[in-house]
């Protein structure tokens, strides 16, 4: 793999710090993506830059570079970077196609200094063969979303696409009505898909998907690659690592709002936010996204949905997991069962943590968690600023904090805390370090995002990104951020199609 330079702007005794693409995506056969390059754009102007990601990547120096704006628009390619649209089928609200990149190229893997390695895409970048009819486009507010939301769930440590640029390209794009375009670049371990399985099955040919397989594993699990059946062992990885990112959905109450099988990764990642939004008042039963008609992605529904979507995946893996295709689908079958018990345990130590408890005791702890999102739910309680309440000295003097449902529960909360035995200030600790104070409250992202869109004001996404940046230490003066804003059911975010 040729390491590559291009800096012009680095004196050349400055540390070597550099592009350094080594895309083996490209060694797969050629059905899975389409060589093609961004399309630039009239006039790109740099509106967010994420620092202390360029610097963790190893692109620092792109901070001096007078050509990143370029980069970030597409309007130059890196050298060394070969940009393609990647293929891709999915199942959207039920629904199977084919799909592809329609709006977005990677440049390419990019190996970080230490050894990590990353795909860097440009998303609003242009058509590509996969766009189907649409104009290959993004608006500036859906990506000013992403960032902001996909850096807050950095910040609360939950596995996540990170968001390195956003620029605005001078062009406008059509949506219900003329916005400014924009091109976001995203940075993920890799945008493997439960889709992407899905595609190379659905050309049914074998090879395909043994090639993806074979790259998968050694990209993401190069343990499993020794396993006696290597399908299953990534299947059962695949299960593991969405239980996990699930339950911390859960913690913070994160609607993702479009988990089909094109937006659910192979390495755990969170990924797409379109109509995402935070929960305020706990109800499982809430959506946020207007193309949600039914509520398949609703709050308490995640869960089943990401079960849902690893069939999918084993589905696609069948031929894989044996030439007998009954004795491949009880395989796949015994792989995907294992999301419930997996889930159930860490959805259950996470909520204990929640309450300041180490770990389960018994089976009473299960009705602790229930009691206590019964309560919440009954009293419409904000979910994240309930559990920050719970780890004050005193309960702040709020009417849904005395009912007799409430106060009931919260003397069993405290008898059980008590048989504990640590001291106030450990269970506080426990609490405030998995309760975030902050989350990208609904009200102030869509404040901030208008005023980008219609003042070209960025001071409100900056210093709601500067808050969300530590989500989990009290920040003076910032309390605002934490208010729920008006209780509005009614509430409805949109995707950046
Ligand atoms: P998403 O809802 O962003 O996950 O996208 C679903 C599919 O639609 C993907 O294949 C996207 O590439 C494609 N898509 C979304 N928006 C556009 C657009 N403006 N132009 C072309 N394709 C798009
Ligand atoms: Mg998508």
């Amino acid at each position: 793999m040729p390491l590559s330079a291009s800096n012009p702007s680095n004196p050349s005794n400055a540390p070597a710090q550099q592009w350094r693409f080594d895309s083996r995506y490209l060694t797969l056969p050629e059905a899975f993506y389409s060589r093609i390059d961004p399309v630039p754009v009239r006039e790109p102007k740099l509106l967010a830059f994420n620092e202390p990601l360029a610097a963790q990547l190893g692109l620092g120096f792109l901070l001096n570079d007078p050509e990143a704006v370029n980069y970030f628009s597409g309007n130059a390619v890196p050298v060394g970077a070969t940009a393609f649209a990647q293929a891709y089928a999915g199942h959207q609200f039920g629904g199977f196609s084919m799909l592809g990149d329609g709006r977005a190229v990677v440049l390419g893997e990019h190996l970080t200094p230490d050894g990590t390695r990353v795909d860097l895409q440009l998303k609003g970048s242009g058509p590509t063969p996969y766009s189907r009819r649409g104009d290959g486009r993004a608006a500036l507010g859906p990506m000013l979303r992403e960032y902001l939301v996909s850096e807050a769930m950095h910040s609360l440590g939950i596995p996540t696409t990170r968001s390195l640029a956003v620029v605005s390209t001078g062009e406008p794009v059509f949506r219900q009505t003329a916005q400014p375009g924009a091109v976001l670049t995203r940075v993920a371990s890799s945008h493997l898909r439960v889709g992407t399985f899905q595609y190379a099955a659905a050309k049914g040919d074998t090879e395909l998907l043994q090639a993806l397989l074979d790259y998968a594993i050694d990209r993401h699990y190069p343990a499993v690659a020794d396993a006696d059946n290597p399908a299953q062992a990534l299947l059962s990885k695949v299960v593991d690592v969405q239980a996990s990112l699930v339950v911390q959905w859960m913690r913070v109450g994160f609607i993702h709002g479009v988990m089909n099988t094109d937006n659910m990764t192979i390495s755990g990642e969170t990924i797409d936010y379109g109509p995402c939004a935070f929960l305020n008042a706990y109800d499982r039963e809430t959506v946020f996204s207007s193309i949600d008609h039914q509520g398949r992605y609703a709050f308490g529904n995640q869960p089943g949905m990401a079960q849902w979507n690893l069939l999918r995946l084993a589905e696609a893996l069948l031929p894989l997991l044996d030439a007998d295709e009954d004795k491949a689908i009880e395989m796949a079958k015994e792989a995907v069962s294992q999301f419930a018990a997996i889930y159930t345990e860490r959805f259950e130590q996470m909520m204990l943590n929640k309450l300041g408890l180490e770990s389960k005791r018994d089976e009473q702890d299960e009705t602790l968690i229930s009691e206590c999102l019964d309560c919440l739910t009954e009293a419409k309680l904000d979910y994240t600023n309930a559990f920050r309440d719970l780890a004050l000295p005193t309960l702040p003097d709020k009417p849904a904090y005395h009912t007799p449902k409430f106060q009931a529960w919260h003397a069993s909360w405290q008898a059980r805390l008590a048989s504990q035995g640590w001291s106030e200030h450990a269970v506080s600790a426990l609490m405030n370090r998995t309760n975030p104070a902050y989350i990208a409250r609904n009200h102030l992202v869509e404040a901030a995002l208008l005023a980008a869109e219609s003042d070209g004001d960025l001071d409100p996404f900056k210093n709601l990104l500067a808050v969300l940046s530590n989500p989990y230490e009290p920040q003076p003066g910032r309390e605002h951020y934490a208010d729920p804003g008006e209780y509005n059911p009614g509430y409805m975010t949109f995707c950046g199609t």
